[in-house]
C-alpha cells in the first residue's frame, strides 16, 4: 500500500505500478503456517499443470489438475490462490463443481468424498499473475529480457508459495508423492524448461508445448517455470549408485544457459560445479535425483533452489574462496531442502542452517581454514539474535525476518560437529538426509524424508549416546548466543555461561596455559580440555600462566563484535 500513496514523488508511475501489479492478499502473501481443517482432509497424490505464458501480454492461461487422497470425508476442497486470476471452470471428478474464491481460498464443493478414495480436481484459469519486486526475496513472476531483446521468465515463489501462479495445496508439509507433469506452452522461438524430464515437445501453430514430468516427490514451490531462448550445455555423470536391480550408470548434468560465452560456462560447469558435486557426493552421498537429471538454469535473479532445475542467476562470478557460491549454496539444498523437507515452517533452518554449512566446509576444501573462517566470521557477524531460530509453535514463513536460520544454523552445527566428532556428526547428518548412515547402499530412486527440528535431536543425541535437548535449547530455541563468562583469581578459573539460568550447557572447551610453572621448569605451554557446564565450574590454574580459552573458536559464543538485534528493528 505505501507504494501507492498519492502525494509522494514519482507518484503517477508509482501509480502505473500498482494499477498493473496491484498487491498481494495477504493470504495469498504468505506460505504454509498451520494447516487448516480443510487442508488436513487430504494428502497430494500428483500435480498437473498445463500453462500457457504468453509473455508479451505477461499473462498466463493455465488447466491445472490435482490427484488426492481423501483422509476423511470430504464435502468441500480448499486450495489456495491469488483471487487475481479469472477462473473459467472448477471439475472434482470431471463433474463441473461449485466453487468460491474467498480471502485467497478457492473452496469447491463436492458431492461426498468418502475416506480412503482419490478424487481429481481441475481448475481453468487466465490472468496476469502477481510480479516479483525483489526476488528471490520477493516472489512471484520475474518477466525479463535476455540483452538481444527476447523474452527470458522466470517464477520464484519460496516464500509466498504456489498459489501465486497456480491452484494448489500451498503447505510445505504435502508432497504430490507420484510428482507433477507439467505443460508448459510459449512462443515459438523460446524454450520451457522445468523439473524432472522432457517427455515431448509439441509445435502447435506458432507456439511450442514443453511437457516436463518428474516422478519423485517433490515440493510445490519447486515447480518453476523457467522460460527462455535457452541453448544447452551437457555432460554424463557417472553415478554411484544403481536403479532398482541394475548396476550405475550415468545421468546428465545439463546447463540451461543464456550467456554465449563458452569459456564462462565451460569454466563454471566443468571445473567448479563438477568438483562440488565430488565434494556433495563424498561428503554427504548420492546425488538423490539420479534417476531424472541435474538441471542447472540460468535465471534473470540471483538463485532458488528448484528440485533438479536449480536457478542459477550469479552471472559466473567466483568468491574470494574460489568458488561460486551461489551454485554450491543452491545445489546444497538437493539435499537439505528437496531429499529432506522441513516438517514445518518451524523447522526452515534444517535446509538453510545446513545448506549453509556447506560454503565454509567446501571452502576449507578448496582453500583451507582461511577459506573456512572468512566465510563463518562474515556470517558470525551478521547474525541477529532478535529472536529464536525455532520457534515453539509453528509459524509462516514471514516469521524469518532475519538470516539466522542460515547463519545461527550453520555455527550450531559448527559447534555440534566438534562436539560429536567427524564420524558421528556426518553419520547423523546422512540419516537426517537419507535415513541412513550408508547411503552408498541405496538405489534409485532414493526416498525423500520429512523431518522436524526435534527429529534431528533425536538422531544426533543416538549418534551421540546422549541426550542433545539441552544443546538445541541453549543455542537454537533461545534468542541469544550464549556468552563465556571467564572469573579468575590467581589460581582458580571458573567458567560460565551467561544468561542461560535455565538452560545447561556442557561443552568441552580447549585452555591453553602459557608461561606456567611445571616441575620446577618455566613457560611451559599447555592446552587442556574442560567441561563447562551453564551453572559454572571451577578449573586450577597456575597463578603465573597466560590463558586463552577455545583459541580454535570451536564453541559459539558471543564475542560482542557486532550489535545484535538491528535487522528487524
Ligand atoms: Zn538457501
Amino acid at each position: 500500500m505505501k507504494f501507492c500513496l498519492p502525494f509522494i514523488l514519482s507518484a503517477y508511475a508509482l501509480l502505473q505500478g500498482c494499477a498493473t501489479n496491484p498487491s498481494l492478499n495477504p493470504v495469498t502473501a504468505v506460505s504454509s503456517g498451520e494447516l487448516t481443517a480443510l487442508q488436513a482432509l487430504y494428502d497430494v497424490k500428483h500435480y498437473q499443470l498445463e500453462i500457457e505464458v504468453v509473455p508479451e501480454q505477461k499473462t498466463i492461461i493455465g488447466n491445472v489438475s490435482m490427484t488426492a487422497l481423501a483422509l476423511g470425508e470430504i464435502t468441500q476442497i480448499e486450495l489456495d490462490f491469488d483471487p487475481r486470476f479469472k477462473i473459467a471452470m472448477v471439475t472434482v471428478n470431471e463433474r463441473q463443481a461449485d466453487f468460491e474464491s474467498f480471502n485467497g481460498k478457492l473452496l469447491i464443493t463436492t458431492d461426498v468424498l468418502a475416506r480412503g478414495s482419490e478424487f481429481t480436481t481441475s481448475v481453468s484459469y487466465k490472468g496476469r499473475p502477481y510480479e516479483a519486486e525483489n526476488p528471490p526475496w520477493d516472489g512471484g513472476f520475474v518477466w525479463n529480457r535476455t540483452e538481444s531483446g527476447q523474452h527470458w521468465v522466470a517464477t520464484a515463489v519460496q516464500g509466498r508459495g504456489c498459489d501465486l501462479y497456480w491452484p494448489c495445496k500451498d503447505h510445505i508439509s504435502d508432497k504430490p508423492e507420484r510428482g507433477a507433469d507439467m505443460l508448459i506452452t510459449v512462443p515459438n522461438d523460446l524454450v520451457a524448461v522445468m523439473n524432472g524430464v522432457l517427455v515431448s515437445e509439441q509445435s502447435i501453430k506458432n507456439k511450442t508445448r514443453y511437457h516436463w514430468q518428474t516422478t519423485n516427490p517433490i515440493s510445490a514451490y519447486h515447480l518453476a517455470i523457467n522460460i527462455g531462448p535457452f541453448k544447452t550445455f551437457e555432460l554424463e555423470h557417472q553415478s554411484l549408485i544403481g536403479t532398482g536391480d541394475e548396476s550405475p550408470s550415468t545421468f546428465p548434468i545439463v546447463f540451461y544457459h543464456i550467456t554465449e560465452d563458452m569459456g564462462k560456462i565451460e569454466n563454471l560447469i566443468k571445473t567448479d560445479f563438477l568438483s562440488q558435486l565430488d565434494f556433495y557426493e563424498r561428503t554427504l552421498g548420492p546425488y538423490p535425483w539420479g534417476n531424472e537429471k541435474i538441471g542447472i538454469v540460468e535465471i534473470p535473479y540471483l538463485g532458488m533452489e528448484h528440485q533438479t532445475m536449480n536457478g542459477y542467476g550469479n552471472k559466473f562470478r567466483q568468491d574470494p574462496d574460489g568458488f561460486d557460491w551461489l551454485m554450491q549454496h543452491e545445489f546444497a539444498h538437493e539435499w537439505f531442502g528437496n531429499l529432506m523437507t522441513q516438517e514445518a515452517s518451524r523447522d526452515f533452518w534444517l535446509h538453510e542452517g545446513f545448506a549453509n554449512y556447506m560454503q565454509p566446509i567446501y571452502a576449507q576444501d578448496v582453500i583451507g581454514d582461511a577459506g573456512f573462517w572468512s566465510k563463518m566470521w562474515r556470517n558470525y557477524n551478521a547474525i541477529a539474535s532478535c529472536k529464536p531460530v525455532i520457534p515453539e509453535e509453528d509459524v509462516s514463513m514471514d516469521y524469518f525476518d532475519s538470516n539466522d536460520p542460515y547463519f545461527k544454523g550453520s555455527w550450531t552445527l559448527h559447534t555440534l560437529r566438534w562436539m560429536m566428532g567427524e564420524e558421528k556428526f556426518w553419520n547423523a547428518v546422512r540419516r537426517l538426509i537419507y535415513d541412513t548412515p550408508d547411503p552408498w547402499s541405496l538405489s534409485y530412486p532414493i526416498t525423500p524424508t520429512k523431518r522436524s527440528s526435534e527429529d534431528f535431536i533425536t538422531i544426533a543425541s543416538d549418534e551421540y549416546g546422549e541426550d542433545l535437548r539441552w544443546f538445541f535449547d541453549a543455542y537454537l530455541f533461545s534468542k541469544d548466543i550464549p556468552t563465556l563468562e571467564v572469573d579468575r583469581s590467581n589460581d582458580e578459573l571458573r567458567l560460565s555461561f551467561r544468561d542461560l539460568p535455565n538452560l545447561i550447557l556442557d561443552i568441552p572447551v580447549v585452555l591453553y596455559e602459557d608461561g606456567a610453572v611445571e616441575s620446577g621448569r618455566h613457560n611451559v605451554s599447555r592446552s587442556t580440555t574442560l567441561s563447562i557446564r551453564s551453572d559454572g565450574s571451577s578449573h586450577a590454574v597456575q597463578s603465573s600462566a597466560r590463558i586463552q580459552i577455545d583459541p580454535e573458536v570451536k564453541i559459539f559464543r558471543e564475542f560482542s563484535t557486532a550489535q545484535r538485534c538491528q535487522i528487524s528493528q
